[in-house]
C-alpha cells in the first residue's frame, strides 16, 4: 500500500525523523490557513498524489505553467497557486500520460537548500535483506542513477537480528560527503528512519531529496513510503491512510472479494484458481497469439458469489473480448465451480465467448453441468485447448 508524501512525513516524523513543518489542505482557503500558521517567509505549495515526478510534471489545464511543486512567498500566492493544482491534473513521468486528479496539497515551509542528496531504504529481494541505498545525486531518479552511475550509489545490506547500528549510518554520512555536525544530524536521521522502516512494516522508504540546509540540519524534503500489505492488520492507523482515489477501482472491489485481481493491457479475461496456474495460464494465451486482460486468482475456495464477483469485474474491463476460466478442482470441486460459472454468466448475461478448462474432483459432472446449462460456453480438454479455443473465439467475435 501506498500513502501521500504529507502523510509518509507525519509518520516518520513520529520516530524522529526531521521534516519541514506544514499541514495539509483540501481547499484554496484552507492552503492559505496552514500558510499563514508556518508564517513564512518562503512557502512550498505541493501537490499529493500517488506518483513521484511531481516537481517536473506539468498540469493539462497548464501545459506550458509550472510544476505541481511550486515555491511562493506569500501567503496570496500560496492561495492563488493552490486554486490552478486543486481539481486539476497532474501528468508526470510516473502517472502516465492521463495523469492524476489533484485533490489535496500539501503546504509547508521553504527550506534553505544547500545539497539534494538521496537517501531511501528497501527490501532488496536477492539479499533478502533490508538495503540502505545512498546517494550524493539527490532529486534524480534512483533508478538512472544506477544506471549511469553505478559507483554513484553506496548500498548497505543489513543482519535482520543485529539490525541498522550507528556505523553503518557514519558510512552513509561519510558516502555523502557530510562533515562536522551535519554527520551527528544524518546519523540520528538514518537510525530513527530504519526504526520506522522496522516498526511500521515498510517495504519502501524513500527520501528524494534529503536536503542539507544552510544551517546544516539534514532533513527530508520528499518522502515516499509503502507498506507490506500482508502486515497492514497489525498498523490499523497505517491502514487508515489508503487513499482509494489513488487506486485503480477494479483492484479495489475485487480486494472486497479476496480476489487477486490485477489489470492488464490485452482482451483475454481470465479466471483462475491459484497464482502459479494463474501465471501459466497467462503464458499460454501468450503463446497462442492472445494478450491476457488481467491477472485473476479466485483463491481456493471459491463460492458461487465470489465467481459471480470475479466475473463482474473481468467484464467491466471494455477490452475484454473472451474469457477463458481455468480452474483445478483440488480442495474445491468442478461441479460446485461448475454450478458459480453458470450462474454467474446468467446474472451478467454475458456477451462475449466463453471457454471453461475443468480439471480435478467431480470433473465429469462439472462438464455436464456446463453442456446442460443452455449458455453458448466452448468447453475445453486440457489447458492448450482452452488456450487455442479462447484466441480464436476472440478474433471471431471482434
Ligand atoms: P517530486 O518531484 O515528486 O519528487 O517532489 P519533491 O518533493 O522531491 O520536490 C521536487 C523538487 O522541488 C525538489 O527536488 C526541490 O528541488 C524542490 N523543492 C521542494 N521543496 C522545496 C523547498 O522547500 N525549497 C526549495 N527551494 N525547493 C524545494
Ligand atoms: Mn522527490
Amino acid at each position: 500500500m501506498n500513502i501521500h508524501e504529507y502523510q509518509a512525513k507525519q509518520l516518520l516524523a513520529k520516530f524522529g525523523v526531521a521534516v519541514p513543518r506544514g499541514g495539509v489542505a483540501y481547499t484554496p482557503d484552507e492552503a492559505a490557513e496552514v500558510a499563514k500558521g508556518l508564517g513564512g517567509p518562503v512557502y512550498v505549495v505541493k501537490s499529493q498524489i500517488h506518483a513521484g515526478g511531481r516537481g517536473a510534471g506539468r498540469f493539462t489545464s497548464d501545459p506550458d505553467g509550472k510544476g505541481g511543486v511550486r515555491v511562493v512567498k506569500s501567503v496570496d500566492d500560496v492561495k492563488t497557486n493552490a486554486a490552478a493544482m486543486l481539481g486539476h491534473t497532474l501528468v508526470t513521468k510516473q502517472t502516465g500520460p492521463a495523469g492524476k486528479e489533484v485533490k489535496r496539497l500539501y503546504i509547508e515551509e521553504g527550506a534553505d537548500i544547500k545539497r539534494e542528496l538521496y537517501l531511501g531504504m528497501l527490501i532488496d529481494r536477492a539479499s533478502s535483506r533490508v538495503t540502505v541505498m545512498a546517494s550524493t545525486e539527490g532529486g534524480m531518479e534512483i533508478e538512472e542513477v544506477a544506471h549511469d552511475h553505478p559507483e554513484k550509489i553506496l548500498k548497505l545490506a543489513i543482519d535482520p537480528v543485529a539490525g541498522l547500528q550507528a556505523h553503518h549510518a557514519r558510512r552513509v554520512a561519510f558516502a555523502l560527503g557530510l562533515e562536522g555536525k551535519q554527520v551527528g544530524a544524518c546519523v540520528k536521521f538514518v537510525l530513527a528512519m530504519y526504526e520506522a522502516f522496522i516498526a511500521l512494516d515498510a517495504s519502501i522508504v524513500e527520501i528524494n531529496p534529503l536536503v542539507i540546509t544552510g544551517a546544516g540540519d539534514v532533513i527530508a524534503l520528499d518522502a515516499k513510503m509503502n507498506f507490506d500489505d500482508n502486515a497492514l492488520f497489525r498498523h490499523k492507523d497505517v491502514a487508515e491512510l489508503r487513499d482509494e482515489d489513488e487506486e485503480d477501482p477494479l483492484e479495489i472491489e475485487a480486494g472486497r472479494h479476496e480476489l487477486n485481481y490485477v489489470k492488464l493491457d490485452g482482451n483475454i479475461g481470465c479466471m483462475v484458481n491459484g497464482a502459479g496456474l494463474a501465471m501459466a495460464t497467462m503464458d499460454i494465451i501468450k503463446l497462442y497469439g492472445g494478450e491476457p486482460a488481467n491477472f485473476l486468482d479466485v483463491g481456493g475456495g471459491a463460492t458461487k458469489e465470489r465467481v459471480t464477483a470475479a466475473f463482474k469485474i473481468i467484464l467491466a474491463d471494455k477490452n475484454v473480448g473472451g474469457i477463458l476460466v481455468n480452474i483445478f478442482g483440488g480442495i474445491m470441486r468442478c461441479d460446485v465451480i461448475a454450478e458459480g460459472v453458470v450462474a454467474a454468466a446468467r446474472e451478467v448475461s454475458l456477451h462475449v465467448p466463453l471457454v471453461v478448462r475443468l480439471e480435478g474432483t467431480n470433473v465429469d459432472l462439472g462438464k455436464k453441468i456446463l453442456a446442460e446449462s443452455g449458455l453458448p460456453i466452448l468447453s475445453a480438454n486440457n489447458l492448450a485447448d482452452a488456450a487455442e479455443k479462447v484466441v480464436k473465439a476472440v478474433k471471431e467475435a471482434a
